[in-house]
């Protein structure tokens, strides 16, 4: 079979071997401008949170090499908000959500540890109270920018514009700052969850969609429903953090 998805041919071919051979060559060449444009693939914007993000998992990446990928001893990743941060954590680790080696404690800080699965050891990074004073000394006109539009709401088309040049300014120029200007670091003995559960699927009786069986709901005559059919409670992760439903 022949095609090259819009890679080279040889990309194409060690792509299929490692989906994430492209950005593990960045990594390793510790190319932190192709690790931030591989992350505004996903991310969709060019911004000072997701390039903390990627710096921050470069340095724990330096710290806690990936393991094997039998889900024993891979790379976890604990961060602590919702925002661009965590995208620069997720494109750069290859810790996600959906591969569930990303743990997302809804505490509210710009902060991420790294550890192996069966290490005792993680490293935590933390964001410096005082990066902005960093940034504003390398963008002077980021931050009022970012007020106008996106704090007060109150940019014109033009701000909106400028404010968008601004963020892929100081991002591109924040990735040279030192590590120690923008983060600290603690050693910490991680909380890990479990591995997530193979679980076994259950039909809703009322909507007839599948559903994972720890996650259905008891219905009056004993049914099988799934919470939206039965008005149970659920949680969701939006904006504002992991939040109770309804
Ligand atoms: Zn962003
Ligand atoms: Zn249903």
């Amino acid at each position: 079979m022949t095609g090259d998805y819009g890679y080279t041919g040889k990309q194409a071919e060690l792509l299929k071997e490692n989906p994430r051979s492209i950005f593990d060559n960045a990594i390793k060449k510790n190319d932190i401008a192709q690790c931030l444009i591989k992350t505004a693939e996903i991310h969709g914007h060019y911004c000072p949170g997701s390039a903390l993000g990627v710096m921050a998992s470069l340095y724990g990446l330096s710290k806690f090499k990936s393991g094997s990928s039998d889900g024993m001893e891979r790379l976890m990743a604990i961060v602590e908000n919702n925002s661009c941060f965590v995208d620069g954590v997720q494109a750069v680790s290859g810790c996600t959500l959906g591969n569930n080696s990303l743990v997302y404690r809804d505490l509210g800080k710009n902060a991420v540890t790294f550890t192996n699965r069966g290490k005792k050891e993680g490293v935590r990074i933390i964001v410096r109270n005082d990066f902005r004073y960093v940034l504003d000394k390398l963008v002077p006109d980021f931050y009022p920018l970012m007020e106008k539009v996106i704090r007060d709401r109150n940019g014109s088309k033009e701000d909106e514009a400028n404010f968008k040049a601004k963020a892929q300014e100081v991002s591109f120029a924040m990735i040279n700052v030192p590590f120690e200007e923008l983060f600290k670091i603690e050693i910490v003995e991680p909380i890990l969850p479990s591995l997530a559960p193979i679980t076994e699927n259950a039909i809703c009786e009322k909507c007839g969609e599948m559903i994972m069986s720890t996650k259905a709901s008891t219905g009056k005559d004993n049914e099988v429903l799934c919470r939206s059919c039965a008005g149970s409670r659920y949680y969701e992760v939006e904006g504002a953090g992991i939040v109770e439903k309804p």
